[in-house]
């Protein structure tokens, strides 16, 4: 539905120039980007009545009290807080529906809930953000081991490959700072170079990171939010009910229309975490130029009589340009 975003969409496309000025905006989901995304909104302009956050009192004041051994992250979140000071913080709350206003597509409203009550908030836009999807493809293109859905790396970001270093993100969410550290030490460690006095600020962060990560957690509730014809994939129209029964990705997989909505699940992550936090735990380590291949060979063999064969056409030449580009890629980086 247009104005519907995921937050760090929004917040990329204000940064682009899309204007936001005078807009109603609610910003929903969970974690303390939440805040960093209202925060920057309301400075341009935005109207930000209120930010709904998942997380229960008790979670969030266990985070805060942790927060002492990190006071700029504190200080940070403080600052974040007075800019907001006119918008409503709304705890323990989701937005269970986005509603369109009388033209039938814009946003105009969400109904919000707190598990007991359910009541409606007008907006302009919606963004939205249940956590951060890293890109962990090339770690699993190469082979490297994955601690769960992360890379794994020892104190000097080296993976379980010889001569391959992994940084930030991909190898556990904890932050600017500690992607910035862990860059730093693989860095040197590439280098030769001793990095045991930055290991314990990586230390520090990933302390950070869990504590975050478990005062994050979702609820459960989530989980029943879409409808089963809510559209999880755009391009392909493919509803969440379509997906019902399928037990991985792998077993969607089968499914070519499905396929395109591993392709675009990354940024569809952000808006879809409740759904895709179970499944998408497994797509990053699943997701490499392998499946790829192996999904452009199937949609070659593909013949569904629905289909026109334009839609086919556009398709598999998607598919192939997709392949192409990954393996030139590579070819180029050796
Ligand atoms: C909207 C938003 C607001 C945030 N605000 C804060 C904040 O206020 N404070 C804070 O501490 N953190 C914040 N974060 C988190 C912070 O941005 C991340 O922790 C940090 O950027 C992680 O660094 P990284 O190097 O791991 O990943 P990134 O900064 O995402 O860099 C990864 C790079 O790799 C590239 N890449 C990925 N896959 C491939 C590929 N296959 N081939 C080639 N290139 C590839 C990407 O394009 C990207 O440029 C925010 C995040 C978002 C999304």
């Amino acid at each position: 539905m247009p104005g519907v975003f995921g937050a760090g969409g929004l917040q990329a496309l204000v940064k682009g120039g899309f204007p936001v000025g005078g807009k109603r905006v609610v910003v929903a989901g969970t974690g303390p980007l939440l805040l960093a995304v209202a925060a920057h909104l309301a400075q341009d302009s935005a109207v930000v009545s209120s930010v709904v956050e998942q997380a229960s009192l008790g979670q969030l004041a266990r985070f805060a009290a942790s927060l002492w051994e990190h006071p700029a992250k504190l200080a940070q979140g403080v600052l974040y807080r007075a800019m907001l000071w006119k918008t409503s913080y709304r705890i323990g709350c989701w937005v269970v529906e986005a509603i369109a206003g009388s033209n039938g597509h814009n946003l105009s409203a969400v109904r919000v809930t707190d598990g007991t009550r359910v009541w409606t908030e007008p907006c302009d836009l919606l963004a939205s953000g249940y956590h951060l999807v890293p890109n962990t493809e090339i770690a699993a293109l190469l082979g490297c081991k994955f601690r769960g859905t992360f890379v794994q790396v020892d104190k000097a970001q080296r993976t379980s490959l010889p001569n391959v270093f992994c940084a930030g993100e991909p190898t556990g969410i904890a932050g600017l700072e500690a992607a910035m550290v862990q860059g730093e030490i693989a860095g040197l460690a590439c280098a030769g170079i001793s990095t045991t006095l930055l290991q314990k600020r990586v230390a520090a962060e990933r302390a950070f990171g869990e504590s975050m990560e478990k005062a994050f957690a979702l609820r459960k509730e989530l989980r029943s939010v879409p409808r089963p014809d809510t559209i999880v994939c755009r391009c392909e129209d493919v509803t969440f009910g379509s997906l019902h029964g399928y037990t991985g990705w792998t077993d969607v997989s089968c499914r070519p229309d499905a396929a395109w909505v591993r392709v675009r699940a990354a940024s569809a992550a952000q808006s879809w975490n409740f759904f895709w936090d179970g499944v998408l735990s497994r797509f990053g380590s699943l997701f490499s130029l392998y499946h790829f291949k192996r999904f452009a060979f199937r949609m070659k063999a593909w013949k569904s009589p629905q289909r026109t064969n334009r839609s086919r056409r556009k398709h598999e030449l998607v598919w192939r340009n997709a392949c192409n580009d990954n393996t030139v890629r590579l070819q180029h980086e050796g």
